[in-house]
C-alpha cells in the first residue's frame, strides 16, 4: 500500500507532467471510483478545468482546479498513477483515464479497486481525520509524545492510526519501531521520553530516506513514469525484505500480527521489558 513517501513521489513527479495542464474529459472505465459527487456531475464539473497544483497530505493527493474544486485522490492498497501520451495504450487494470490537453494522459491504475476519487469544493474533511505532518517543522518529539499519552492501544497499531499521525503505513511503522528498538506490543503511552525521542527521529529519517529512494515498490506501487521505487532494498524488516535475521544482533526476525496486520520485528533488539 503507499504510503507518505510514495504518494509524495507521485505528487513530486506527476507535478511537472500536469500542473497548467486543462483536463479534456475524463473516461470512467470502472465508475465506482468516483466516490462523490454523482458520475454525471462529476464529469461535468471536472471537464474544462485547469490543474493549478497538487498537494499531499497524509495519503491524500489534492489536485486543485481552476474552478475552485479539487480533485482528491487516495490511492488505498493498490492504485498508482501513470502519465503516458494520448495514443498510448491503457495499461491492465485502468480504472480511470484523465486526458490532459497537449497529448497527455493520466491512466489511474488500480489492481484491487480501493482507490478512489472526489471532486470537493473543500479539502476540511481530509484535514478532520489526520493527525500531523510527520516531516513538517513543527512536528517535533515533544508533539509525539502528546499524541500517544495515555493511549494504551500497541504502538504499532498507533502509529498506523492516521490521526495520531498522518500518512505512516505498515511498511514505515515496521521499520521506524525496529530502528527505535522499541516492540510494536509496547502500549504508545507507556514509551519512556528517550524512547519517544529516538522514534520520533527515526520516523522521519525513514520516510526521508524513503523520498530520496522514490518510495517502496513492494506490490503495485509505480512511479507516475511507469518506473519502480528503491526504497524497500532499504527495509531491515518491513515486509520480511531485510531477511530472516536482524542486521543489528543476527537473530531470528519474527513476524507476529498486531490488531490484525503482519508486523515484523526483532524480539531481541526490541524486547517487551
Ligand atoms: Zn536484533
Amino acid at each position: 500500500m503507499p504510503e507518505l513517501p510514495e504518494v509524495e513521489t507521485v505528487k513530486n513527479e506527476l507535478l511537472p507532467h500536469v500542473v497548467g495542464r486543462r483536463i479534456e474529459g475524463v473516461t470512467l472505465v470502472w465508475e465506482g471510483i468516483v466516490k462523490e459527487p454523482s458520475v454525471e456531475e462529476f464529469l461535468s464539473r471536472i471537464t474544462g478545468q485547469m490543474i493549478l497544483g497538487i498537494k499531499r497530505r497524509g495519503k491524500y493527493l489534492m489536485i486543485a482546479l481552476s474552478n475552485g474544486d479539487y480533485l482528491i485522490v487516495h490511492l488505498k492498497m493498490s492504485g498508482a498513477l501513470i502519465v503516458a501520451p494520448d495514443s498510448a495504450e491503457p495499461p491492465k487494470y485502468v480504472r480511470a483515464i484523465i486526458h490532459l490537453d497537449e497529448g497527455k494522459t493520466v491512466f489511474f491504475r488500480d489492481p484491487r479497486k480501493f482507490g478512489i476519487m472526489r471532486l470537493v469544493s473543500d479539502v476540511d474533511f481530509i484535514e478532520k481525520k489526520l493527525g500531523p505532518e510527520p516531516l513538517e517543522d513543527d512536528f517535533t518529539a515533544a508533539v509525539l509524545a502528546q499524541r500517544l499519552a495515555g493511549r494504551t492501544a500497541p504502538i504499532k497499531a498507533l502509529l498506523l492510526d492516521q490521526k495520531v499521525l498522518a500518512g505512516v503505513g505498515n511498511m514505515y511503522a515496521d521499520e521506524a519501531v525496529y530502528a527505535a528498538r522499541i516492540n510494536p506490543w509496547r502500549p504508545g503511552g507507556g514509551l519512556t521520553r528517550g524512547e519517544v525521542k529516538r522514534l520520533h527521529g527515526e520516523i522521519r529519517r525513514i520516510l526521508w530516506a524513503a523520498i530520496e529512494n522514490r518510495g517502496a515498490s513492494v506490490d503495485t506501487y509505480f512511479r507516475p513514469d511507469g518506473s519502480q521505487g528503491s526504497a524497500h532494498y532499504q527495509f531491515k524488516v518491513a515486509h520480511g525484505l531485510g531477511g530472516d535475521t536482524c542486521h543489528v544482533c543476527g537473530g531470528p526476525i519474527e513476524r507476529v500480527v498486531v490488531r490484525n496486520r503482519g508486523t515484523y520485528h526483532c524480539p531481541k533488539c526490541q524486547p517487551m521489558k
